[in-house]
C-alpha cells in the first residue's frame, strides 16, 4: 500500500515536520523515509498517528527492536550528539 504509506508519512512530517525521530536530521522529502512504530506491531502497537514517527531508514533499522524506553534513550543520545 506504497500510497496510504506516503499520505501518512506526508501527515507525520506536517506534524513533526520531515525531522529523524533518532538523530533528529531534517530530510528534503518525508517520503524518502520510514514509518517508525514506535511501539512495534509485533507488541501490541497500534497504526494511529500517535505511535508513528519519521525515522530515517538507517537510524529505524538501528533502533531496530529496542523497547520503548532503550528507544527514547538512544533518541536522546543521538541528539545530544548532534547538539539539538
Ligand atoms: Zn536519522
Amino acid at each position: 500500500m506504497p500510497k496510504n504509506r506516503d499520505a501518512e508519512k506526508r501527515a507525520l512530517a506536517r506534524r513533526d515536520g520531515a525531522v529523524c525521530f533518532y538523530c533528529g536530521r531534517t530530510r528534503k522529502n518525508p517520503l524518502t523515509m520510514t514509518i517508525e512504530h514506535l511501539l512495534p506491531r509485533s507488541h501490541g502497537g497500534s497504526n494511529a498517528m500517535e505511535n508513528l514517527r519519521l525515522a530515517d531508514a538507517l537510524c529505524n533499522k538501528l533502533a531496530g527492536r529496542l523497547s520503548v524506553p532503550a528507544k527514547l534513550e538512544l533518541r536522546a543520545k543521538w541528539h545530544a550528539a548532534e547538539g539539538l
